[in-house]
């Protein structure tokens, strides 16, 4: 894949509505497109696009093993909701059992190289076994949830992966996205209505207070620089500070 590639495809899908990039998507790649959800309140809509649509885009989550119940629940409903496939991966026990038994359950309290590590485990590679042979990787990033992308184009280039990652959702708003799962009576995570911007693991993720950042509830004890899972590294900067 070449930037000209990146180039063409953000200029054909920039200015099309989240229903018809996804439609284009789809004709253009078709399987080789890949969904990750984390059921998150962005991802919830996109889902609801993909699914509405009859697309053949694979929708992907990341089972950690550390979800919160509300999140399994959503999981579920969404599932009875749509009557669609959601691929599950999860982390690989060669990979986390020996992890577990040199540093128990909750090591990533300790230090951010045992929450880094954590996450790689428990997020990154099955991330990277989720994108093998995907020539799209569609996320619910918004520029929003970043002070400092805002120029950020819909269409990236991953090199790293290979992969071109697009945000069908970029410019939408916090409330844009209430009012579209509002008005699609889209199932959404409970959480979201006790605090939970931004829902990740369990032991990871806490309500906010009024005023406070959207993110400051996940990893809360960390220093803001530290706090990324290693998902959306797109040579060598990070995409949004959103994590999945
Ligand atoms: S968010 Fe927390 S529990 Fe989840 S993978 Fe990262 S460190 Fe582990």
């Amino acid at each position: 894949m070449t930037i000209t590639e990146t180039q063409n495809l953000n200029s054909e899908l920039a200015d099309l509505s989240l229903d018809k990039c996804l439609l284009k998507i789809d004709e253009m790649y078709g399987k080789k497109a890949v969904f990750t959800t984390s059921f998150g309140l962005e991802d919830q809509a996109i889902t609801h696009a993909i699914f509405t649509q009859n697309l053949s885009i694979r929708v992907v989550t990341l089972d950690t093993g550390r979800l919160f119940r509300e999140t399994y629940e959503l999981h579920r409903n969404t599932l009875l909701r749509y009557n669609k496939q959601i691929e599950t991966y999860f982390p690989q026990a060669s990979d986390l059992e020996p992890f577990l038994l040199k540093n128990g359950p909750d090591s990533f309290y300790s230090s951010i190289e045992q929450r880094k590590e954590c996450c790689h485990i428990r997020k990154v590679i099955p991330l990277e076994r989720a994108l093998v042979g995907a020539k799209i990787w569609i996320t619910g990033i918004r520029s929003e949830q970043s002070g400092n992308r805002s120029d950020m184009p819909k269409v990236e280039l991953d090199s790293a992966k290979n992969i071109h990652k697009v945000h069908p959702i970029l410019n939408w708003t916090w409330e844009n996205t209430w009012d579209y799962i509002r008005s699609n009576n889209i199932p959404y995570n409970t959480l979201h209505d006790k605090g939970y911007p931004s829902i990740g693991c369990a032991p990871c993720t806490r309500a906010i207070e009024p005023g406070e950042d959207f993110r400051a509830g996940r990893w809360w004890w960390e220093n803001e620089d530290t706090k990324e899972c290693g998902l959306h590294w797109v040579d060598g900067k990070l995409t949004p500070k959103k994590a999945k």
